[in-house]
């Protein structure tokens, strides 16, 4: 009798170990179906990868995945989940942000230009002239000057060259320097505690360098260099925001609006001479968010004039400035309404931490038809903008590293464009101003992204499309969008390649 209820028992219990066992697979199965249907439907989803990409791609994420792991052990040395400020030691040493500095960017589309190159390279080089100057202004910031006795200055000018000469320690004496047009500090979190005077800060960086830029050649070869970094960091093309103030040189010459497009077309024309892989140069006549209706009444007039004179060049408006202090775009409306037709808004807009008063801003942008959004961080706050982003196509240009460093959010994994990245949004990501916190280019920004905003299983199919779709939301001419296309799938080939070449690693 025992020995029957066992069998029974015995019986029962495989039965239901059977019947479980059916119900656990089905249950895996849908587990798998839906991070795979999840997976399909964010950015870079759908992309087919050639076998050789695949292989790259292996490549690519067994990196990933261990550094992932690592990260979870060790989260105090995990770059995506701290502070840049923290984190870009370790980020420089990730087998991960070394595939991507060398991948094919694509274009670099929300950059203030300037605030782009490396904040050192500019102390080492654009500060050895003799007849450079540094005073404190009014409010006591830092200012170069090239003048003796600038009324801006309010203390006694300090020769830069005597003053590096007699430093006891030259280094030293510049990384002090590099202090006044760099945020960077070892305690970002101070930086939170009031946002208005990080704002401050950031700003401060523009006055300093303000004079500096003035001066025709020291202009052109900052220029020359911005160019130089976006080459450097694989990028082929780039669209950024300049105001295009006058500038001056040593034949007494003042150089109007238009004198200084035709003197950055000049630059970018000899660039592309000796590096024929770099497509171009746009500008976007980008003027402050605080303004009279009359005064950004004179803007519009003069950005008209100069798309007139160079429609294929300066392609269209903006304005810059902190959005939760400066004025709205709808103070403007009468102003932006009449609009050339070849010409584009590429606004700011929803670059805010403040719901339903300037991310309204966004609102606005799209109904006066902007061809981009820059930041849009407030978006996934206004459904009823983001449905007719999506149906409109309009870019949003995704800046992480901005908007971490500018104080609107700690920690990158909890950016709102995670949301955009697994609703497929049309994003591009940009750097907008990298030079004056560290960064150089779009790898880092591109490495948040990756490492940080895109889910774990997230591969070379998300940076690819984020590469393509920076091709897609440019500017450009049909003979442009040719050679761009041409010139991508060219280094991406050679990227691919170089990844398969044990040499690579
Ligand atoms: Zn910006």
């Amino acid at each position: 009798m025992r020995a029957m209820l066992l069998c029974q028992l015995v019986a029962l219990l495989l039965g239901s170990s059977v019947q479980l066992g059916a119900e656990l697979q089905a249950y895996q199965t849908l587990r798998e179906r839906v991070m795979k249907a999840e997976l399909t439907a964010s950015l870079g989803g759908n992309l087919w990868l050639s076998s050789d990409e695949e292989k790259a791609n292996s490549i690519l994420m067994n990196a990933k995945r261990a550094e992932i792991a690592e990260g979870v052990k060790n989260p105090e040395k995990y770059a995506p989940a701290m502070h840049f400020f923290h984190g870009r030691q370790y980020a420089r040493q990730s087998e991960v942000f070394r595939i991507i500095q060398k991948m094919p960017k694509g274009a670099f589309l929300h950059g203030h230009n300037t605030a782009m190159v490396s904040s050192k390279w500019i102390i080492q080089n654009l500060t050895t002239t003799n007849n450079l100057y540094t005073c404190r202004d009014i409010n006591g910031v830092l200012i170069f000057t090239y003048k003796a006795n600038d009324t801006m200055c309010h203390s006694e000018e300090q020769n830069v060259c005597t003053e590096r000469i007699n430093a006891e320690d030259r280094n030293q004496y510049e990384r002090q320097l590099e202090k006044h047009i760099n945020l960077y500090t070892a305690k970002p979190e101070t930086l939170l505690v009031d946002r208005k005077k990080l704002w401050q800060r950031f700003e401060n960086i523009f006055t300093t360098v303000d004079r500096l830029y003035k001066y025709q050649p020291t202009y052109c070869l900052y220029h020359k260099r911005l160019l130089e970094e976006l080459c450097e960091d694989n990028i082929i093309y780039a669209e950024i925001r300049a105001s295009l103030s006058p500038l001056y040189d040593d034949h007494n010459r003042t150089y109007s609006a238009l004198d200084v497009a035709n003197e950055l077309e000049r630059i970018t024309e000899e660039f592309k001479a000796k590096h024929h892989d770099f497509v171009g140069l746009k500008l976007i006549y980008a003027k402050r968010n605080q303004a009279s209706e009359a005064q950004m009444a004179e803007r519009l007039k003069t950005f008209k004039q100069l798309h007139a004179a160079k429609p294929n060049f300066i392609i269209g408006f903006d304005m810059i400035g902190n959005e939760d202090s400066g004025d709205s775009i709808s103070k403007f409306l009468n102003e932006f309404s009449d609009m050339p037709s070849t010409a584009n808004f590429f606004f700011h807009a929803g670059e805010t931490n403040w719901h339903g008063r300037s991310s309204w801003n966004m609102m606005d942008a799209i109904l006066l038809n902007t061809k981009r959004i820059g930041h849009a961080f407030a978006l996934p706050k206004h459904p009823q903008l983001w449905s007719t982003i999506k149906k409109r196509n309009i870019a949003i240009e995704v800046s992480p590293l901005s908007n971490q460093v500018l104080g609107y959010l700690w920690d990158l994994r909890n950016h709102p464009a995670t949301f955009m990245i697994a609703e497929n949004f049309p994003i591009v990501i940009s750097a907008d101003d990298p030079g004056v916190w560290g960064a150089k280019g779009l790898s880092y920004d591109f490495y948040y992204a990756f490492m940080a905003m895109a889910p774990a299983e997230a591969d070379l199919r998300f940076l690819k499309q984020l590469a393509l779709n920076s091709i897609k939301y440019s500017v450009l001419t049909a003979q442009e969008r040719r050679k761009i296309n041409r010139v991508f799938q060219k280094k991406w080939r050679e990227f691919i390649a170089n990844m398969l070449n044990p040499k690579f690693n």
